[in-house]
């Protein structure tokens, strides 16, 4: 078993809210230089930015698992992780259908910026990511299997845009094995609170929208590989393993 230091929820330059700097080789070589393992690109609404990520990845030795950050229905921010990025394009291309076709205003929300693993600009994405998706919480999860993936709310204790602060607690009927508290959130004030959680996994993830707000590693599971398809694995609970939150 290798001990895999991991942040699975990063944003892109792609995220209109996240750094122009978050290019996919700033993204590799920062979290190569901080010591992670494994990390997850996980724009808004978006896996186009997956590609040029995880091949820089694969070029300098850090595994990178494609996801997106899904805003539901309810406007809960819910994690979305993939085998490959074959399996997130097809997503993405589900989810494009399902968000407002409402265009981005960059001088307000930002940029949208599609790279190459050149960190060459290929595209500009003009439909806003920030707005909700027609997938609800409680079939985001079955969505995402259906493509091989795995699903975990996102900062469930945060009071805006988490599945707690729009729904007053996970539903059961959503079928997530895991949740992501946010990296200084109170794993003990959460579970009093949200007792629903108990024997769930808990994730502790940064959701860095920029550089220089990635942390060092601290959180870290043991794998058989580092790979997304064993980490798929062990967030479903199909393989035994032992994560730390650190
Ligand atoms: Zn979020
Ligand atoms: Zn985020």
């Amino acid at each position: 078993m290798k001990r895999v230091y991991y942040d699975l929820h990063l944003h892109s330059c792609l995220s209109p809210c996240a750094g122009d700097d978050m290019t996919p080789n700033n993204i590799v070589n920062m979290a190569l230089l901080l010591g992670y393992n494994m990390i997850a690109v996980t724009d808004h609404n978006s896996c186009r930015n997956a590609p040029a990520v995880a091949k820089a990845g694969a070029a300098n030795g850090l595994a990178v698992v494609p996801g997106m950050e899904l805003c539901t229905q309810e406007e809960a921010h819910v994690i979305c992780l993939f085998p490959t990025v074959e399996a997130a394009m097809e997503f993405h291309r589900y989810v494009a259908q399902r968000i407002p076709k409402i265009r981005n205003r960059p001088e307000i929300y930002g940029r949208q910026i599609v790279m190459d693993e050149q960190d060459v600009m290929v595209a500009e994405e003009e439909t806003l990511l920030l707005n909700a998706a027609d997938i609800s919480v409680n079939h985001v999860r079955e969505a995402v299997c259906g493509f091989g993936g795995t699903a975990f709310p996102a900062h469930v204790d945060r009071n805006a845009y988490s599945v707690i602060a729009s729904l007053g607690s996970v539903p059961q009927e959503a079928g997530f094995t895991a949740a992501e508290i946010s990296a200084k959130g109170d794993v003990q004030a959460l579970l009093r609170s949200n007792p629903e959680l108990l024997g769930r996994i808990l994730l502790r993830n940064s959701d860095a929208h920029y550089l220089e707000d990635m942390p060092e590693p601290s959180a870290s599971v043991l794998l058989s590989e580092n790979t997304p398809e064993c980490l798929i694995a062990a967030l479903d609970g199909k393989i035994e393993t032992e994560w730390d939150r650190g």
